[in-house]
């Protein structure tokens, strides 16, 4: 289900990172060992007083083509900003009203007012989306006060918070759920949606004209909740498909201007309304830090994931290729092993059409639910071959096990304590699963309860 997004924009060092962690918090991801994610993660599903909504941290978001934002970001000078720098973080500020439900724009209550602040107060000053003002770093009295310093911006009441010890954040988020507009949710249907997700001049509009092109039943296009975003629903195979947010896809398909390179929170909501996120690359360049962001995301929303590895016509072939660039993108997008890689070219259309039965298949895949009696023989075997772990001389032990849901599959295993189960034993057990049913490009949830003996 799509969820409102909440976007953190202002000049680096104000402490945006350092506000993202603690309203996102510490949630165990499960592709945390991904290149670039951790460490740096843009994005996550948060909550307010009950109400969700997605937060960004657009400091991370990379604007200028193979610039490294973790780099670019230590690089960045305080206070005075270079002629690019100016441009690049009012390009920042500018992604932000056109995706975001709601902008938090942070300032540094211990620099006060500087240049970059008012680059970017200048554009936000122009839109109709609501901002909501964070005064950062204001960890005393007397910067509190000096806080209001920042009213000159002309965006309304700043509110004085540290990230840093927490002070100040509730009553800022208090406003900013307050502000969150209403999200109306798509209608339910049947159909399946598919995302293609990539960054620019991959090749996502070829695609897709490709796939139109070769499929004469189109439905309709139907617009989405999103403004401007519209969803092609078409027939394959007799049944129903709904290619979302086209109208993005397209639009990033047309010659590149400035903020339209590559628009991740666009991208962000398109995966929140897949099924299936078909992750597209090109051959010739591989996989970047922010493929691998996407592809994290997507696992995290449980979702399903395929490779599109486009622009194949390009490369220069021997009966080694395909295997070595399939190690290469399996060792860049490490744990996701699982994930299907199909190699295509929009332009010549060699295997176009295998794209949405790849799809369909992960669909199915999302859907299987196994036997209890099978999952307790995987369990129960998997138990034989490696011993259970344990603490300080308690052992775990594991009493039954069954799969509680589908889309995304849910295993629900039953324990005598739950602190017993480490992270590579869950890894061990999921691995077993899949030995026995691969669930093709699709991540199943192991969830761990306590039940006491009997
Ligand atoms: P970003 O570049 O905007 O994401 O900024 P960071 O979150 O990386 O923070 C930049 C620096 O400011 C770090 O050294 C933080 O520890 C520090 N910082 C962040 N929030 C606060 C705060 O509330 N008070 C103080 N004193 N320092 C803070
Ligand atoms: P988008 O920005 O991801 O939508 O990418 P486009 O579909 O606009 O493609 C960008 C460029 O790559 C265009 O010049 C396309 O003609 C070219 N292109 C797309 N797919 C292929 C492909 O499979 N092979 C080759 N050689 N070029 C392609």
């Amino acid at each position: 289900m799509p969820l409102p997004i909440v976007a953190l924009v202002g000049r680096p060092n104000v402490g945006k990172s350092t506000l993202f962690n603690r309203i996102a918090g510490k949630r165990l991801a499960i592709v945390e060992d991904l290149p670039g994610t951790t460490r740096d993660r843009l994005y996550a599903d948060a909550e307010w007083t009950s109400v969700p909504f997605t937060l960004v941290d657009t400091g991370g978001i990379e604007l200028t083509e193979g610039v490294d934002a973790g780099a670019r970001r230590g690089i960045a000078p305080l206070g005075v900003a270079s002629a690019d720098f100016r441009r690049e973080i009012r390009e920042q500020a500018q992604v932000a009203i056109e995706e975001a439900d709601v902008i938090v724009f942070m300032v540094d209550a211990r620099d006060g007012i500087t240049a970059g602040d008012t680059d970017v107060a200048d554009v936000l000053r122009r839109t109709e989306k609501p901002v909501v003002l964070a005064a950062n770093k204001a960890d005393n009295e007397a910067r509190r006060l000096a806080a209001l310093e920042f009213y000159e911006l002309g965006l309304g009441e700043p509110f004085p918070v540290s990230a840093f010890h927490g002070t100040g954040t509730g009553d800022l988020l208090d406003v900013v759920v307050k502000r969150l507009p209403e999200i109306e949710q798509d209608p339910e249907d049947d159909a399946l949606k598919i995302a293609i997700i990539g960054r620019p001049n991959v090749g996502k509009s070829s695609l897709l004209n490709a796939l139109i092109g070769q499929e004469r039943s189109i439905v309709s296009s139907v617009p989405g909740t999103t403004r401007d975003a519209i969803d092609m629903r078409l027939l394959w195979e007799n049944e129903p498909v709904v290619l979302i947010d086209t109208a993005g896809i397209r639009r990033r398909g047309r010659v590149e201007r400035g903020i339209e390179k590559y628009s991740v929170m666009r991208a962000l909501r398109a995966v929140q309304k897949a099924d299936v996120v078909a992750l597209m690359i090109d051959a010739s360049e591989g996989v970047t830090a922010q493929d691998a962001h996407i592809a994290s995301y997507a696992l995290d929303e449980w979702k399903g994931v395929m490779v599109l590895v486009n622009k194949w016509d390009l490369v220069v072939k021997d009966t080694y290729t395909m295997h070595e660039f399939t190690q290469r993108i399996r060792a860049d997008f490490k744990f996701i092993d699982w994930v299907p890689l199909l190699f295509i070219s929009a332009l010549t259309r060699q295997r176009v059409h295998k794209v949405i039965g790849v799809a369909q298949k992960i669909q199915a895949e999302r859907h299987v639910r196994l036997p209890t009696s099978e999952v307790n023989r995987v369990i129960r075997r998997a138990v034989d071959r490696h011993r259970l772990p344990s603490k300080t001389g308690r052992q775990l032990k594991i009493y039954y096990a069954t799969q509680a849901d589908v889309a995304p599959p849910v295993f629900a295993i039953f324990v005598n304590d739950t602190e017993l189960v480490h992270f590579t034993y869950r890894r061990y057990l999921e691995n077993q699963i899949r030995a026995h049913y691969p669930f093709l490009g699709t991540p199943i949830k192991l969830v761990f309860r306590k039940r006491s003996e009997n």
